[in-house]
């Protein structure tokens, strides 16, 4: 699984996470909830070393990737971000390039040599498992730009587990989807559960309710930077939360 202790983050000055501690567990997936500014992208592109891309990014804490620190000296982000997948709120396939080059492009970036037989078949089982093969295995040399919103999003969900990651982080996937899109990308979801660790962020409480086990509640205000006011099994979290403002977002009061 992974997990981050003490999490700090700054940009510049600015401090935008205070001490942020949560555990992810391994073939679960735990929903990030929070209002807008409040440092859950933040957080996941600590999660993955995205983070030091930023120029001005400061950081403080651990993050632990079954036990390992993914900021150890001589750690590549590289090999971080194999083990780590990212889907992001706008889907991201490579437009000109073909359905079956988009899967394999992960495998190519990553560095990652197979046979050509090897290949076809993981882009065919990637696909399998974002829940797309179907609608496109006969179409596999047209271009990714040619998906539908839907379907893109499930491309790069095929994309990113093509290296075959540990750690599978979605910010916000569903947001700009139709619902019938939104529902696939869910079913998606809950296919993947149980084989890998998935942390998805999400406005959507409905959904964070129908795709996690486990929810954390992160809050900001004008003069504190984020942090974890309340995390624990979705069920709980939703349903008797323990802190009275968890019980005020989770039903729309802010
Ligand atoms: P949303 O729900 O709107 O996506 P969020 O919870 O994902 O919000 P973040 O995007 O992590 O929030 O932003 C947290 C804080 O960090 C905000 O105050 C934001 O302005 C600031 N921030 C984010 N990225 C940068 C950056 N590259 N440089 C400076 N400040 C940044
Ligand atoms: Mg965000």
């Amino acid at each position: 699984g992974l997990e981050s202790r003490g999490v700090s983050a700054w940009f510049g000055t600015h401090k935008v996470l205070d001490r942020v501690s949560l555990t992810m567990q391994p073939g679960q997936v735990t929903a990030l909830i929070g209002p807008s500014g409040c440092g859950k992208s933040t957080y996941l592109r600590i999660l993955n070393r995205m983070h030091e891309m930023v120029r001005t990014a400061g950081l403080a804490g651990e993050v632990l990737l079954d036990g390992e620190d993914v900021y150890a000296p001589g750690r590549r982000p590289a090999d971080v971000r194999r083990r780590i997948g990212m889907v992001f709120q706008r889907p991201n396939p490579f437009p000109g390039m073909s359905l079956y080059d988009n899967v394999a492009s992960g495998l190519k970036l990553a560095g990652i040599k197979v046979s050509r037989d090897h290949r076809d078949h993981l882009v065919q089982s990637s696909l399998e498992r974002a829940g797309l093969w179907n609608e496109v295995r006969n179409r596999l040399r047209t271009p990714g730009g040619s998906l539908s919103g839907g379907q893109q999003q499930r491309l790069c969900i095929a994309r990113s587990l093509a290296v075959s990651p540990d750690v599978l982080l979605m910010d916000e996937p569903c947001s700009a989807l139709d619902p019938t899109s939104t529902r696939r990308v869910e079913e998606t979801i809950a296919e993947l559960r149980g084989r890998l660790t998935i942390v998805i962020v999400t406005h959507n409480m409905q959904q964070a309710q129908r795709v996690s086990q486990s929810c954390a509640f992160f809050l900001a205000t004008h003069d504190t930077p984020g942090r974890i006011v309340e995390a624990g099994d979705t069920e709980q979290v939703f349903g008797d939360p323990a802190d009275p403002r968890t019980a005020d977002y989770v039903n729309g009061r802010f």
